[in-house]
């Protein structure tokens, strides 16, 4: 069993590199042209390096599962024909080209829309965000790659590629990927070395009293309510605000460079995205973290596509998750 944790883990870290190559490919988001981002309305936007990573994971998946495998990704084809249409796919056409994947049309269709998988708590299913954070990816900020294997509804392999950071933290971003298995452990190695590359174990730094908090949250308002989760926490002691995009807060809570993640959303009844927690709560679980809801519940990943009997995240490093639930009320 452990031995198959540790290799599926190695298969969601393939995919993630793939889509990290499609991503790069596309070059400068600052130079997007306007028909290759969409606008999802409350979602967010999705752009031609989204769906190029999504194409590119599938690919990398199916071609190390098996073509049946199950895959509840974020981007959908109906969304792609409804708000993008043919000049976007073309685009992601044209991305895939430059990282070295010839597709025509139909295939990247047809691989776009085998992410729609409704996930729930049987059988194995991999949740894929291709791009998590993409305000971050625009604005210059942190993106991930997030891919997650679920087994009846629990997180057991995962990757979270982060192509703006380092393995060190003092040094400039030149890519990580972080790896955990379940019962096995957590680990990070170079984006960009494929294979021989180092890969060292990450684990949380326990907190103590008197510590301050350096507390990971949204960059973006309307993903979550970081002012009044920092004040709230600042009961505890002096907050060091987090501020980060995407699923890397996650990542950096598990190598001892923030020593919390809180998340809850300024929207009333908002319910997080699977693909925006799998991956990422297991590589923070597997570094001695504790990872809930706001509330302090479990994380219920076998709901489907949102999680629907969870609100909010709170992965706090040894130490520190009851102090901080206490704080926040939950
Ligand atoms: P972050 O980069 O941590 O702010 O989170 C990015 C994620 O926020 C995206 O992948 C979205 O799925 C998610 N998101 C979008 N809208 C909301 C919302 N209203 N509340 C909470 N999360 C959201
Ligand atoms: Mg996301």
């Amino acid at each position: 069993m452990s031995e198959d944790f540790l290799r599926r883990m190695h298969h969601a870290a393939a995919a993630a590199r793939a889509a990290a190559a499609a991503i790069a490919a596309v070059g400068d988001p600052v130079r997007l042209a306007a028909d290759s981002v969409m606008d999802k309305g409350a979602a967010g936007p999705a752009t031609v390096a989204d769906l190029a990573g999504q194409v590119a994971a599938i690919r990398a998946l199916r071609s190390a599962e098996g073509p049946r495998c199950r895959i509840m990704a974020e981007e959908s084809l109906d969304e792609v024909d409804r708000l993008g249409g043919d000049a976007l796919v073309e685009r992601v056409v044209r991305a895939l080209q430059d990282a070295g994947l010839a597709l025509s049309r139909d295939e990247v269709r047809d691989t776009l829309a085998a992410g729609i998988d409704a996930g729930g708590a049987d059988g194995e299913c991999w949740a894929l965000d291709p791009l998590d954070g993409t305000k971050g990816y625009l604005r210059g900020g942190q993106f991930a790659i997030a891919v997650g294997l679920l087994r009846d509804g629990v997180p057991v392999a995962g990757a979270v590629a982060a192509p703006r950071l380092a393995v060190r933290s003092t040094d400039a971003g030149a890519g990580v990927v972080f790896l955990a298995a379940a019962g096995q452990g957590a680990w990070q190695e170079e984006l960009l070395a494929a294979s021989g590359g180092a890969r060292t174990p990450v684990r949380a730094r326990p907190w103590s009293r008197g510590d301050a908090i350096r507390l990971g949250g949204s960059v973006e308002r309307a993903h979550s309510a970081s002012d009044a989760l920092e004040a709230a926490a600042s009961a505890l002691g002096p907050v060091v605000p987090v501020r980060v995009d995407s699923q890397a807060k996650y990542a950096l809570v598990a190598r001892g460079d923030a020593d919390a993640y809180v998340r809850r959303s300024p929207s009333p009844g908002y319910r997080e995205c699977a693909w925006d927690h799998v991956a990422g709560a297991l590589v923070a679980r597997e570094a001695g973290c504790t990872v809930t809801d706001v509330h302090g519940r479990p994380m219920d990943f076998g709901g489907g596509r949102r999680l629907a009997a969870s609100e909010g995240v709170l992965c706090a490093a040894p130490g520190l998750h009851a102090a901080l639930l206490a704080a926040l009320g939950g």
